[in-house]
């Protein structure tokens, strides 16, 4: 029997505080309103209960840097978030069920390669570490990612944006008037993965017409093109026309609709802070259409006050999009240090906002262009006086980007300050190696 997987994850003791609207209540409201309209009875859903991660699934994929000075904030609810996403993952793919909803919370998309601390609610990229997970685990090559929240996936973005064999879809409020602030058709990937992230920012008051619009000429040619042997979608209720944080227009239906056509192997729960006007609705009408049920008639308690942008003002905005995107060149900078291992570099310098913890990580990115691999990867982080090293040797590496990313990591760990410390990500082999002057080398 085809099943729809759905879990659970309220986090009852994670919050960033008592009115903030990242809180319990918004998967208790969901929860309650499930059990009342008799869906968790039905015979094709099937509940699971929540898992959590090991640190080694959490730091294949992202580098956890030792932050004193950050907000005080366990680790244990996001590596419960991330598991849960892992165990609906397995089941998807072991064909324990069709599809799956992880209803867990925090949210985890603006959380990158890079972690000092929290920023947009986010610690932990639950997406990310499943879908690395599921390719080291069961050899799954290629995976997409479509991220629906109404903020810009910034965070799943910056892991993949080096992968040729991750596409990142991200539909989104044009970052121009939200948070993170970015989020443009120019950001298409590395130079190794050019074009295999796509950035949808769409007008505010962007409602179902203008967004299914949006999906069925853009968004879902270009997945067809792509032919994932999987579909994540980063299910953001945000873009409901009732929540605090975002300024689009989707209902329910629209939701439930989106979800019908993009038909996601799991959808992960992302942001939406409508806690009663939209998420209970949102989250059934999702759930019903994974399941293969009727969701025309879930409808939220209240009426949109204004209209949503009329499909008649959205199309020219759409095509002058898709003409810029079209017409945008990669455009490299490339630049290497003394002891790089041979080959060329292409250089990427940038800073992350710490918005939850209010500080500034400085990234100094270096890519080795390759055009048989993903290419190894180096970033020098920093915050204030504390530097950090990621090296990065990605999944089916060839031997010249895995011989540089072991050259890369002894030069790192000889000839680093005292404050210093690393992380080698050796996807190819699926093994982890941290080091710190203090301990020195331990692997995971
Ligand atoms: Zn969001
Ligand atoms: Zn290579």
């Amino acid at each position: 029997m085809k099943r729809t997987g759905i879990l659970f994850f309220p986090a009852f003791d994670w919050s960033l505080g008592e009115s903030h609207p990242e809180r319990e209540e918004r998967l208790l409201y969901t929860q309650e309103q499930l059990f009342e309209e008799g869906i968790l009875d039905l015979p094709q859903i099937k509940q699971y209960s929540p898992r959590v991660a090991t640190l080694h699934q959490g730091l294949r994929t992202q580098a956890i840097f030792p932050n004193p000075g950050s907000y005080k904030d366990s680790l244990d609810p996001h590596l419960i978030a991330a598991g849960s996403a892992i165990l609906l993952g397995e089941a998807r793919v072991r064909g324990d069920i069709a599809n799956g909803f992880v209803l867990a919370r925090p949210p985890g998309h603006h959380s990158g390669a890079t972690v000092w601390g929290n920023r947009g609610f986010c610690t932990l990229n639950y997406e990310a570490i499943l879908v690395n997970h599921l390719r080291a685990r069961f050899g799954i090559k290629k995976i997409a990612i479509v991220d629906t929240d109404v903020h810009h996936g910034d965070g799943t973005q910056d892991i993949f944006y080096h992968d040729p064999n991750v596409l990142f879809i991200s539909l989104h409020q044009d970052g121009r008037t939200i948070y993170p602030g970015t989020g443009f058709v120019n950001e298409k990937g590395g130079p190794n993965a050019w074009d295999q992230t796509l950035n949808i920012p769409l007008p505010p008051g962007t409602g179902d017409e203008g967004y299914l619009y949006v999906l069925e000429n853009w968004v879902l040619p270009r997945l067809k093109a792509f032919a994932p042997e999987l579909i994540i979608n980063s299910a953001g209720q945000d873009n409901h026309f009732t929540d605090p944080l975002g300024a689009m227009k989707l209902t329910a239906n629209g939701y439930g609709r989106i979800t019908e056509l993009l038909r996601p192997d799991l959808a992960v729960l992302e942001g939406g802070y409508s806690i009663e006007g939209a998420l209970p609705y949102v989250n059934l009408a999702i759930l019903l259409a994974l399941a293969g049920e009727d969701y025309h008639h879930v409808h939220e308690p209240q009426k949109q006050d204004s209209p949503a942008l009329s499909l008649a003002a959205l199309k020219p905005y759409f095509e002058a999009l898709k003409h810029q995107h079209q017409t945008i060149q990669p455009r490299f900078t490339s630049q290497s240090k003394t002891y790089f291992p041979k080959g060329k570099w292409i250089y990427n310098p940038h800073s992350i906002y710490y918005d939850t913890e209010g500080f500034q990580e400085t990234r100094h990115d270096y890519i080795r262009e390759c055009s048989e691999c993903g290419g190894t990867v180096y970033i020098e982080s920093s915050l204030s006086s504390q530097k950090s090293g990621l090296v990065r040797i990605p999944f089916q590496a060839c031997s010249a980007c895995e011989q540089a990313g072991y050259d890369l990591w002894d030069h790192l760990h000889h000839h680093s300050a005292d404050n210093a410390n690393g992380l080698l990500q050796n996807q190819l082999h699926d093994k982890l190696t941290v080091w710190n002057k203090k301990e020195g080398l331990s692997e995971f």
